[in-house]
C-alpha cells in the first residue's frame, strides 16, 4: 500500500509499505481504507523542524491524524461497524489504566498511542487498522472530508469545554488555522455575541469574517490589541489563542477583558515563551491549556449530523496522496492561498 513518510526535516516521501498480512484486523479492531486526511499545523512542526518539543522523528513515520474512511473489514467481537461503513477515527488509544485514564481525561495518558507522532504510524496511508471503540459511524450525507474535519473541530470543542464558554460572551480567536476557525465555527454556533479574529494572512481574516467574525485584525497592525478591545467593548471575554505565535500569546491578557479568560491551543516552535506576568496578574486572567481532544468526536457527529457546523467552506484544497510532497510543499510555502488542505485517497 501506498504511505506518505516522513524521512527527516522536508522529506516527505511516497512509500510503497507492506499490505497487512492477515485479510481480517486483529479481534476487537477495524480495518479502515483511508479516503481523506486533513493536514495539520502538527504535521508541518514534524515536517518542518522534526519535532515538536521533545517528541523527535527519528525514524521515517507516516504522518496524519485526522482522518476519515471505510471500513474494508472487522476483525471478531467487533458489533457497531460493518465493511462498507463511512467512519471517523480518533487519532489517540489511550492505556485506560492510569489515573488520567480512571479519572476520564484520556487525553493526559502519558502512554497515549497518538497516530502520526514518533513510533505511531499516522493515517496518511491506504489501509489502517484502529480499535472499535475508537470508530465513529458517519451519519448519511456527511462526506469523507467532512469526516476527516472531525478531528480539529474535537479540540475547539475540548478548548471550548475547559474554557467554561458560556453563550453571550464575546471571544477573540489569535490565528486562523484550521483550529481556529473550527473554534469560529464552534463558538458562533454556540451563541458567541461578538468575536473578533487576529490572523497575518489576508486570505484567512476573509474566512473569519465568512463565518461570522465582526473583525479581523491583521497583527502587522501595531494597534491591533486596543482594536480588539476596542471593537469587544473593553476586552474578549474569552481569549482562544489558535496560533502558537509568542506575540499572540504575549497579547493575550492585552486582548481579554478584565477578569477574562484564555485558553491555549497553538503549539509554540519555541521551547520559551514570554508574556508581562503584571497584566495577567492584575486582571485575573484565568488562563487554560488545551491538549488535543478529550472523547470528543461522538459530540462532533452530533454537531455535524445536526449540521450545527457547517465544516465544508473550511476546506481550500484537496490534493491525491500521489502529490504528497508538493501538498507538503504548498502548505509550507503559500499558506497564505491555503485554508485547510485535504489529502485524498
Ligand atoms: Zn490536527
Ligand atoms: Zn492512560
Amino acid at each position: 500500500m501506498l504511505a506518505a513518510r516522513l524521512h527527516g526535516i522536508r522529506d516527505i516521501r511516497l512509500d510503497s509499505l507492506p499490505d497487512p498480512k492477515e485479510d481480517r484486523p486483529p479481534a476487537g479492531h477495524v480495518r479502515v481504507r483511508i479516503r481523506a486526511v486533513g493536514l495539520c499545523g502538527s504535521d508541518l512542526h514534524y515536517y518542518r523542524e522534526g519535532r515538536i518539543a521533545d517528541a523527535i522523528i527519528r525514524e521515517p513515520t507516516v504522518l496524519g491524524h485526522e482522518a476519515a474512511g471505510e471500513v474494508a473489514a472487522v476483525g471478531d467481537g467487533v458489533t457497531r461497524l460493518k465493511p462498507g461503513d463511512a467512519v471517523a477515527l480518533e487519532p489517540g488509544i489511550p492505556c485506560m489504566k492510569c489515573e488520567y485514564c480512571q479519572g476520564g481525561r484520556q487525553n493526559l495518558c502519558s502512554h497515549i498511542f497518538f497516530m502520526g507522532g514518533p513510533g505511531c504510524d499516522g493515517a496518511l496511508r491506504e489501509l489502517l487498522d484502529w480499535p472499535e471503540q475508537l470508530v465513529e459511524k458517519l451519519p448519511g450525507g456527511v462526506d469523507f472530508d467532512e469526516g476527516a474535519m472531525l478531528e480539529p473541530l474535537g479540540v475547539a470543542l475540548h478548548a471550548l469545554g475547559l474554557s467554561g464558554f458560556r453563550a453571550g460572551e464575546s471571544v477573540a480567536v489569535l490565528g486562523v488555522g484550521s483550529i481556529g476557525m473550527c473554534v469560529i465555527e464552534l463558538a458562533r454556533a454556540s451563541g458567541a455575541s461578538k468575536m473578533v479574529a487576529v490572523e497575518p494572512l489576508s486570505l484567512r481574516r476573509q474566512k473569519a469574517v465568512d463565518l461570522g467574525c465582526c473583525r479581523a485584525l491583521d497583527p502587522a497592525r501595531k494597534n491591533w490589541r486596543e482594536e480588539a478591545r476596542k471593537t469587544l467593548d473593553g476586552g474578549a471575554d474569552l481569549v482562544v489563542e489558535c496560533s502558537g505565535n509568542p506575540d499572540a500569546i504575549a497579547s493575550i491578557g492585552t486582548v481579554a477583558r478584565c477578569g477574562g479568560r484564555a485558553v491555549i491551543i497553538g503549539i509554540p516552535a519555541e521551547d520559551a515563551v514570554s508574556f508581562n506576568p503584571h497584566i495577567w496578574r492584575r486582571s485575573e486572567l484565568a488562563v487554560y491549556n488545551c491538549r488535543r481532544s478529550n472523547r470528543t468526536l461522538p459530540r462532533c457527529i452530533a454537531l455535524i449530523r445536526t449540521r450545527c457546523v457547517n465544516l465544508k467552506k473550511l476546506i481550500s484544497h484537496r490534493i491525491p496522496i500521489k502529490e504528497v510532497k508538493e501538498a507538503f510543499r504548498l502548505a509550507d510555502e503559500r499558506a497564505e492561498d491555503i485554508t485547510k488542505m485535504i489529502i485524498t485517497l
